[in-house]
């Protein structure tokens, strides 16, 4: 029996990329499933004057897209409707309220609403005003509130966008949504560092030499140049997605897996962070034109809608400190950035090497103190994208060396893939999540505040954006940071 209880989903923003590319597609996997099956109805809206056929048409096209078999896809498409509720002139949520409620008695639902603001985030907070004042905030069963990133632009505005939410809707019925946290092997790490103990036992300083989190694409800002060039990667990128990893990783263990468990953790790595110094700790970048992958690209200056004089970083790189027992002094090292050498998210656990190398050339034993002492180091690399999976890598003795011991790095995997085949899209867990009720993977209002305090220095600093070539792995400054980074793709 199933806990997933019939219910309206609701996009606002039915009409745009993310509904189109994400959200559509997820809904339609969700209702293959047993469980979810003919328990969802979607309601799409948006400024454009569509009908419900012209909505479904839509959807249509997006799952043909993607390879969905025609017959299924019509079928799911029929339960599918549509009500422009947003108009340039004005908004309508008094007449979508009618809509919902005449459809819940027609189709004999129960009052269950899911409203996922896919807009602008300009508009996110008209519309959570208007929810509220039309009473779209309660019903006779559940009401949630997804709300996409940006969850603000700064710590005010942040701060500012929370006060309104919780104006109309209490904490538990907004789901902020970082769609890393869907990613399977994003929530694997949960189950690597806490179902495993020999890994956690070595979890901290006194194991750990550094620890690197890399989240690079290959891509550009296509068009999303409008939008990019307002935020930048910081904003775009590290607040968010390159946080969630560094609280997975940083966390101490749970006392449970509930949400309020798991989000406390989290809440408390961020709170032990200390604020990154712009002009020590923080590299920042932008892109020229280059080659990648045999093309040839633009420049960010070059790019559409964005300004001849940006300076919008397109890069970053940052160290940052954890300071409790467990992380102060091994540095957290964050690297991203936009038309890099290569797609890649992975975390890069470096170990201490051993105190006394015994394996050198000159076969007399050394520590690292001595010039040319040569000591190498465990490595344990978590792979989130491309190639899903583990690498442990560790010292081999090389066959033969006539009675000399030489050594070579090899290495342990695991692919997720090749275990258990496709993993689902992000977006298909946490829609699942929301319509269940688990708010577990999605991010508290506390955190995200939090989030927000610990990069207000870089956001304040008008710090300095060095070029980068595209297809390559950011500005040469980045050295400064760390000379040698360990992160390779699988
Ligand atoms: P789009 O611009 O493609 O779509 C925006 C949607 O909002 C459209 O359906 C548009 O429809 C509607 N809309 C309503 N009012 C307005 C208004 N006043 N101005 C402009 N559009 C309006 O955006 P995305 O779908 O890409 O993004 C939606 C949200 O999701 C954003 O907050 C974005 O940050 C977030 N997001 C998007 C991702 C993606 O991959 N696309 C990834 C992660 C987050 P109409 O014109 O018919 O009104």
């Amino acid at each position: 029996m199933s806990d997933i209880q019939t219910h309206l989903f609701v996009i606002f923003g039915a009409s745009g990329d993310l509904a189109r590319r994400k959200l559509l597609p997820a809904l339609y996997r969700l209702m293959q499933s047993e469980e979810v099956a003919r328990r969802c109805y979607v309601l799409g809206t948006a400024r454009t004057d569509w009908t419900d056929e012209q909505f479904r048409e839509n959807a249509r096209e997006a799952l043909r897209d993607k390879g969905y078999a025609e017959q299924e896809v019509s079928e799911w498409c029929t339960r599918n409707l549509y009500y422009q509720c947003l108009g340039e002139e004005g908004n309508d949520y008094e007449g979508l309220r009618r809509r919902i409620e005449q459809l819940e008695r027609h189709r004999d639902l129960p009052g269950n609403r899911a409203f996922y603001l896919s807009l602008p985030p300009s508009i996110y907070r008209s519309a959570i005003e208007e929810l509220g004042e039309v009473g779209l905030n309660a019903s006779p069963g559940w009401t949630r509130l997804v709300v996409e990133k940006p969850f603000g632009y700064d710590l005010e505005s942040a701060r500012a966008l929370n006060d309104h939410v919780h104006q109309y809707f209490s904490e538990d019925q907004v789901y902020r949504i970082d769609h890393y946290l869907g990613k399977e092997t994003v929530q694997n790490l949960l189950a690597f560092r806490f179902g495993n103990a020999i890994f956690e036992s070595i979890w901290s300083r006194n194991h750990i030499e550094r620890v690197e989190i890399t989240v690079s694409e290959s891509l550009g800002v296509g068009g999303r140049g409008a939008y990019y060039d307002q935020s930048g990667q910081v904003r775009d990128m590290v607040q968010n997605h390159l946080t969630q990893l560094l609280t997975l990783t940083a966390m101490e263990p749970p006392t449970s897996m509930s949400a309020t468990a798991i989000r406390q953790e989290k809440v408390k790595v961020l709170n032990a962070v200390q604020q990154p110094d712009p002009a020590t700790d923080a590299v920042f970048g932008q892109y020229e034109a280059g080659t990648i992958d045999g093309e040839s690209v633009p420049a960010y200056r070059d790019e559409p809608d964005i300004p001849d004089e940006s300076i919008t970083e397109t890069f970053a790189a940052l160290r940052l400190n954890v300071a409790n027992w467990r992380w102060q002094g091994v540095p957290f090292y964050l690297r991203t950035g936009k038309r890099l050498s290569a797609k890649l998210t992975q975390i890069a656990v470096r170990f201490k090497g051993a105190p006394v190398s015994l394996f050198q050339e000159s076969g007399q034993p050394c520590i690292p103190q001595n010039a040319g002492c040569e000591m190498r180091s465990n490595e344990l690399l978590i792979t989130l994208q491309p190639n899903e999976g583990f690498d442990l890598r560790f010292e081999v003795k090389a066959p033969g060396g006539s009675g000399k011991m030489e050594l070579e790095t090899q290495q342990l995997s695991f692919s997720y893939q090749d275990a258990f085949g496709p993993v689902p899209d992000a977006y298909e867990t946490l829609l699942r999540d929301v319509i269940l009720g688990d708010p577990t993977l999605f991010v508290r209002a506390d955190e995200v505040e939090a989030s927000w305090q610990l990069y207000a220095p870089l956001l304040e600093a008008e710090s300095p954006v060095h070029a980068y070539e595209a297809g390559t792995w950011g500005p040469n400054e980045v050295e400064r940071l760390l000379p040698q980074w360990t992160s390779t793709a699988r």
